[in-house]
């Protein structure tokens, strides 16, 4: 018997097919499409696996979602998806349990149960890209939160009355720390932009240009007081980053250790997310399992 894990991102889709043991056994990806979305979808799952085989479809994906129902309700990157019934239009054909999560909720248990918070039962994790992710594993099971907003750490206000944020409140963690803010911090300065810098060229600039070191230096100031704050909160035993600003983690990762210990009172346990690009896929994959 298999598992379907479903990445749905606004340029392609990735389908994984997991056996008992959890080992992927087959990819599929296909360009996430503008129409026929359902048709799409089912006809993709039927090619991976016979009819009888499959016995359950977790769906890992972008926007915002109504879990009970399984629609996504609002994602500007993929807009043939919002308002569809997933859940119910997979479960009708294919007869298995289906459960549709946050991309940032499935990328934490993938981390759980394969990744670096692997035995560790409370944990937060984070995704640092073109937003802030987030999703919470206490007592080894997701926490989806009374509508399902459960882990959106991106969206708690840092800064009062701060920068306007794509939610459309003022001063979210994530207009100030994620992949998004080091671009809009390179636009802000016209002797960067000019050059047109992308947010890794900050951090390999950082010991020869001071504008590149004071745009990441306030990064991970404020990427620390978001993690403080959560550790402050939730008290986990490890907090787990990952997302695309990870892979310049060699030139930063130091300095928020730094900052953090030396305005941290209590013990912390911050540590790089293992499974990079395919998290959100292998976590779906263990969506109908819990
Ligand atoms: P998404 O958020 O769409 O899932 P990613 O997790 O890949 O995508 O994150 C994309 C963000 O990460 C962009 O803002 C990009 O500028 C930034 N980014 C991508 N690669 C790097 C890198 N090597 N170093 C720092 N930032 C990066
Ligand atoms: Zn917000």
């Amino acid at each position: 018997m298999y598992t379907i894990g479903i990445d749905i991102g606004g340029t392609k889709i990735k389908f994984g097919m997991f056996d008992e043991q959890n080992k992927i056994v087959k990819v599929e990806v296909i360009k996430t499409p503008k129409e026929a979305v359902l048709e799409t979808m089912i006809e993709t799952i039927s090619a991976m696996g016979n009819e009888g085989e499959i016995q359950g479809i977790g769906i890992a994906t972008a926007g915002i979602i109504d879990i009970e129902k399984g629609v996504i309700t609002s994602a500007a990157n993929i807009p043939a998806f919002v308002n569809l019934p997933l859940k119910t239009s997979l479960e009708m054909e294919f007869h298995v349990p289906v459960m549709i999560a946050n991309d940032a909720n499935s990328a934490a248990l993938a981390e759980g149960n394969e990744g670096v918070a692997k035995k560790v039962s409370n944990f937060i994790s984070l995704t640092i890209g073109t937003g802030i992710g987030g999703g919470i594993i206490q007592d080894n099971k997701l926490v989806h939160g009374t509508s399902g907003f459960g882990g959106e750490a991106g969206h708690m206000v840092i800064v009062h009355n701060g920068r306007t944020c794509g939610c459309g409140r003022k001063g979210c963690w994530e207009t100030y720390a994620s992949g998004r803010a080091l671009e809009r911090m390179i636009q802000e300065n016209p002797a960067l932009a000019s050059k047109k810098m992308q947010p890794k060229d900050l951090f390999l600039n950082y010991n020869s240009n001071d504008a590149c070191k004071e745009i990441i230096d306030t990064f991970v100031d404020y990427l620390s007081v978001g993690i403080l704050n959560l550790q402050y909160t939730m008290d986990p035993e490890m907090i787990v980053v990952g997302g695309g600003v990870i892979d310049s983690s060699d030139h930063w990762w130091h300095l928020l250790q730094e900052k953090i210990t030396a305005t941290s009172t209590i013990p912390i346990n911050i540590r790089q997310a293992q499974l990079k690009n395919d998290a959100s896929m292998i976590g779906a994959g263990y969506l109908t399992k819990k």
